[in-house]
C-alpha cells in the first residue's frame, strides 16, 4: 500500500492565534485548517500525525517537490560556508553560477538570447517591470491583456488581471490595458486572434496602439484555458506587425509544468519579453526573473529595482535545480509520461461522468460545472489526504498541480482519490459531506 490516510485527529488543533492576529485575508487555510510542521518530495505532515500527497504544489512552486535533497544540500552548503545571504545588486559567487548556468544549461540549448532582470521576488513583480520596460521602450500606454488571465496583485500587474474580485481591492481605477478574448473565449469558431487583428488595424476601432500584448500560454489561475501554439504564433506576429512587444507570462506554466523549461518552446516564436517566477528557485524560495531580448535592454540603473532582487539563496537552489534537472532531456521525458499519464485518467473520469477537462502538461485539472461542486470534491481529497485546489472564473475547475518528480505509481494513487471524490461529489446532494 503506498497510500495512507492521514491520522484522524484526535482533538481540535488550537487555531486561536490565527483568528485573533493573523489577518482574515488568509484564504487556503479555510479549506486545509490544519497546522503543518514537515515537508519532504510529495508529502506534507500536520501537527497531528495527518500526511497529505501535495497535488497544489504550491501553486506550481514546488515543482521539484518539498525539500529536495540536491537542492537543499546546496543551500546547506552555501549557508554553511557563510556565503552571501543578501548583497542588494552586488556581484556575488552565487549570481555569476546562476548566470553561467542560465546561459549554458537554460539559454544556449534552447537557442534564445535574453537578458536577466532580477526584479523583487515575487512574480508581480517581475510583470511590472515587463510591462513598464514595454512602456518605456515603446512609448506606449496601453497593454493588452486577456479574459482570466491572472498577472499579480500589485497595480500594475493587477490591471491586467481578469478576475473581479481581485480588481476590486485595487481601489483605484485600474486602466491603460485593454481585456481581449483569449484563446476560444467565444467557442472553437471564432478565431480571436483574427478579432484582435482586425481591432488593431482599423483606425476607428477604439483600441490604441499597444505598448505590450501580455499573455500566458495555459492560464494557472484563470481555469486552465490553453492557447493553441497557432494561436500564439499569431499574437507573436500580430504584436511584431503592430510595434508591441510580446510579454509570456510563465511564472506558473513555465519551468517544466507545461512540459520544457519555458511553456512556449518549439512553438515556433519567441516572445520578446518572459516573465518567471513560482518554481524558479526550485525549493519555493522567493525569487522571481525578467529576461528579455538584448536591445530592450534601456534601463537607467536603478530605474526598476527592489531590496531583495536577486536572492543569493535563491540564486543557489536554482543553480542547483537547472543543472540536476535541465541539464539534459531526462526531466523532460518524465514530465511527459506523467503528463500522458494524467490525461488519460483524467480523460476517462471526464468520459465516465460527462465532464470536460483542461490544460496541457502536467498542469491539467476537471471542469466540475460549478465552485460548489468542485469544493465539495477537493473537501473529499483533503480528508482523504490529497491537498487539491480549484481554478477558474467560477473556481469551477479541480486542478492537478502534481510535483513533476513524482512517482508514477503514486500520481496514478492520488487520482483514485480525486475520482473517488468526484463519484461522490457527483452522486451526493451538494453540501452532503463524503462519507
Ligand atoms: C502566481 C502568478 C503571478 C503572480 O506571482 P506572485 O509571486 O504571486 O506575485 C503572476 N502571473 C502568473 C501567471 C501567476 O500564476
Amino acid at each position: 500500500m503506498i497510500f495512507t490516510r492521514p491520522k484522524p485527529t484526535s482533538h481540535a488543533p488550537d487555531t486561536s492565534i490565527y483568528e485573533r492576529r493573523e489577518s482574515v485575508v488568509r484564504s487556503y487555510t479555510r479549506s486545509m485548517p490544519r497546522q503543518f510542521t514537515r515537508a519532504e518530495s510529495v508529502w506534507m505532515h500536520d501537527n497531528q500525525g495527518g500526511r497529505y500527497l501535495d497535488f497544489l504544489s504550491g501553486c506550481s512552486t514546488l515543482n521539484y517537490g518539498h525539500n529536495h535533497p540536491v537542492l537543499k544540500q546546496a543551500l546547506l552548503d552555501y549557508i554553511a560556508g557563510d556565503g552571501i545571504t543578501h548583497g542588494l545588486d552586488l556581484h556575488t559567487d552565487a549570481k555569476a553560477d546562476f548566470l553561467n548556468t542560465l546561459e549554458q544549461v537554460i539559454l544556449k540549448p534552447r537557442g534564445l538570447d535574453y537578458r536577466a532582470m532580477f526584479t523583487g521576488p515575487t512574480g508581480t513583480n517581475a510583470v511590472e517591470a515587463a510591462i513598464k520596460l514595454a512602456r518605456k521602450v515603446t512609448g506606449r500606454e496601453m497593454v493588452i491583456a486577456f479574459t482570466n488571465g491572472f498577472h499579480g496583485m500589485t497595480l500594475g500587474a493587477l490591471a491586467c488581471t481578469g478576475n473581479a474580485a481581485k480588481r476590486g481591492g485595487a481601489g483605484v481605477p485600474l486602466n491603460h490595458v485593454a481585456h481581449e478574448p483569449y484563446d476560444g473565449y467565444h467557442g472553437p469558431d471564432v478565431d480571436t486572434a483574427d478579432l484582435l487583428e482586425r481591432r488593431l488595424a482599423d483606425p476607428s476601432s477604439g483600441l490604441d496602439a499597444p505598448a505590450a500584448i501580455l499573455v500566458e500560454t495555459v492560464q494557472g489561475e484563470g481555469g486552465l484555458n490553453v492557447a493553441s501554439p497557432e494561436w500564439l504564433r499569431k499574437i507573436a506576429d500580430i504584436a511584431k506587425r503592430h510595434g508591441a512587444l510580446m510579454i509570456v507570462d510563465d511564472i506558473q506554466a513555465g519551468c517544466g509544468r507545461t512540459g520544457g523549461f519555458f511553456s512556449f518552446e518549439g512553438m515556433g516564436f519567441t516572445p520578446d519579453i518572459v516573465t518567471m517566477a513560482k518554481s524558479l528557485s526550485g525549493m519555493g524560495l522567493p525569487f522571481a526573473l525578467t529576461l528579455f531580448r538584448p536591445e530592450l535592454d534601456q534601463w537607467s540603473p536603478g530605474e526598476h529595482n527592489g531590496t531583495f532582487r536577486g536572492n543569493n539563496h535563491a540564486f543557489v537552489t536554482a543553480t542547483a535545480a537547472f543543472r540536476h534537472f535541465w541539464s539534459d532531456g531526462r526531466f523532460q521525458e518524465d514530465i511527459d509520461r506523467r503528463a500522458a499519464l494524467l490525461e488519460r485518467r483524467l480523460d476517462a473520469i471526464a468520459v465516465e461522468f460527462g465532464l470536460s477537462t483542461r490544460g496541457r502538461g502536467m498542469m491539467r485539472g476537471i471542469d466540475l460545472g460549478s465552485g460548489e461542486t468542485a469544493a465539495t470534491v477537493t473537501a473529499a481529497c483533503f480528508d482523504r489526504g490529497v491537498i487539491i485546489e480549484t481554478s477558474g472564473a467560477h473556481d469551477e475547475i479541480v486542478k492537478v498541480l502534481a510535483p513533476l518528480i513524482i512517482d508514477d505509481a503514486l500520481l496514478s494513487a492520488g487520482l483514485d482519490i480525486v475520482e473517488r471524490s468526484i463519484r461522490e461529489a457527483l452522486s451526493a446532494p451538494i453540501g452532503v459531506a463524503a462519507e
